[in-house]
């Protein structure tokens, strides 16, 4: 049962700090009265904490003066029932924080998009589409005896995903020590972290533009098409031929990547051909896909709203129906075009490559952890607390079988996304009555 008092936090915290949500982490107080440090964990997640309790409870603002938090509310429920066609954007934020933020946009008529929902649609069109075949982390963990891993960033984008699924010190039903690992993906950049480097894997350069051509050579070999294997430009046919045989001898052959690698047009194409082969290859043997995915909570967002309306993101609340525009509904589109006339970002855990709010030219609320960096000076901005950090919540993993509980480490006084929205709802009930 988890307590929210500090002094009795447990052990295994879970971490927010990328999709994997690792939930072995354990604090403990840093050296010299330095404040508690993360004792576990990977290099992303011991800086981000790091950050995280460096900074103290922020203040509110009002056009970058501070003000008291009644205030920066009471100008911020007013600025929210003045709208007309509001966005709520960044929506970084846990289960309890996105069910706020869909009764906030239903009473505004708001429409909503995550900061990472570029990456989060290149896998959601194609499960729209035609659905797709996927494993838990649990079952890569137990089972994969192939792992084919596209691009080059997976490592470095979900840091302990090699310790704690790929090759685990022991697994149920296949030895991690006879896997093969393969990289499908651009030969540079640099070295590959050390772990993986151990295991040997296999390297076949590819560019990420080609990825989806080299899906559907592999599909041909294994349908025992007559295709050409060497007809991509410096991808060789004959390392294709022999990935295609050990795909078809694997018991579990796993394909995985990560979709905010992906960032070129159309990459859901190259999602959906690898989608398919993963189709193709359970027809004579057992294969999966593990689409990584889930840091800043875009698939806990997602989630959330899917369920509360019956739409994913990029979807509106207007007259209390929903509408769902995949390809209108983009944030950075709809701030270029002025086709907002406030936005509400919300943020409340940092990103890894630190990205300011959007400069949007509209007026902005910014509901951000204590020291985010905002593109412009916001109307509003209040700050919230981290979740995981300085309120216990629930949030999803890359694999989305169910939320994790976050737990709590400190009690500066902040408040969380889903109270200070609720104040705001609240607000605009009292002034609609
Ligand atoms: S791998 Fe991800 S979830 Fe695990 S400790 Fe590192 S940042 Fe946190």
């Amino acid at each position: 049962m988890w307590t929210s008092d500090p002094a009795q936090t447990p052990g295994n915290l879970t971490c927010p700090f990328c999709g994997l949500a690792c939930d072995d982490l354990s604090v403990a107080p840093g050296p010299a009265d330095a404040g508690l440090v993360l004792v576990n964990g990977c290099q992303t997640a011991r800086g981000a904490f790091a950050g995280a309790m460096a900074a103290g409870p922020g203040t509110a603002l009002i056009k970058g003066q501070p003000v008291s938090l009644e205030a920066a509310l009471a100008h911020a429920a007013g600025l929210l029932a003045a709208a007309r066609a509001p966005l709520f954007g960044g929506l970084v934020t846990d289960v309890n924080g996105m069910r706020a933020v869909l009764e906030l946009a239903d009473r505004c008529g708001a429409l909503l998009d995550h900061v990472g929902a570029d990456a989060l649609f290149r896998n959601l069109l194609v499960l729209q589409d035609g659905g797709w075949m996927t494993a838990t982390l649990t079952e890569v963990r137990n089972r994969a005896d192939l792992i084919l891993i596209l691009g080059r960033e997976v490592p470095h984008r979900f840091p302990r995903l090699c310790e704690r699924v790929l090759l685990p010190p022991e697994a149920l039903f296949s030895p991690p020590g006879e896997r093969r690992l393969v990289l499908l993906g651009p030969a540079e950049p640099g070295p590959l972290p050390a772990e993986f480097a151990a295991a040997n894997p296999t390297l076949i350069p590819v560019a990420l533009a080609d990825l989806a051509g080299v899906g559907a050579l592999l599909r041909g070999l294994i349908a025992g098409r007559p295709v050409r294997a060497d007809a991509i430009p410096g991808v060789a046919g004959a390392q294709l031929k022999q990935l295609a045989g050990w795909l078809c001898g694997a018991r579990y052959a796993v394909v995985t990547w990560a979709a905010g690698e992906l960032a070129f047009p159309h990459a859901e194409l190259t999602v959906q051909a690898f989608v398919e082969l993963v189709r193709d290859l359970n027809r004579t043997t057992r294969a999966a896909a593990l689409p990584l995915a889930g840091t800043l909570g875009d698939l806990t967002a997602n989630q959330v709203c899917t369920w509360q309306t019956g739409y994913p993101l990029r979807s509106g609340r207007q007259q209390g129906r929903s509408c769902y525009e995949p390809l209108l509904y983009r944030h950075q589109d709809l701030l270029a075009q002025g086709q907002s006339d406030l936005l509400l970002w919300v943020q409340a855990l940092p990103a890894a490559n630190p990205a300011a709010t959007p400069a949007a030219k509209c007026p902005t609320i910014v509901l951000g952890y204590p020291g985010l960096a905002c593109g412009r000076v916001p109307e509003v901005f209040i700050p919230v607390g981290l979740p995981g950090i300085d309120h216990p919540g629930h949030w999803y993993r890359t694999d989305a079988v169910c939320p994790l509980p976050l737990g709590q480490v400190r009690d500066l006084g902040l408040a969380s996304v889903a109270g200070v929205i609720g104040k705001l709802s609240e607000r605009l009930g009292a002034t609609a009555e």
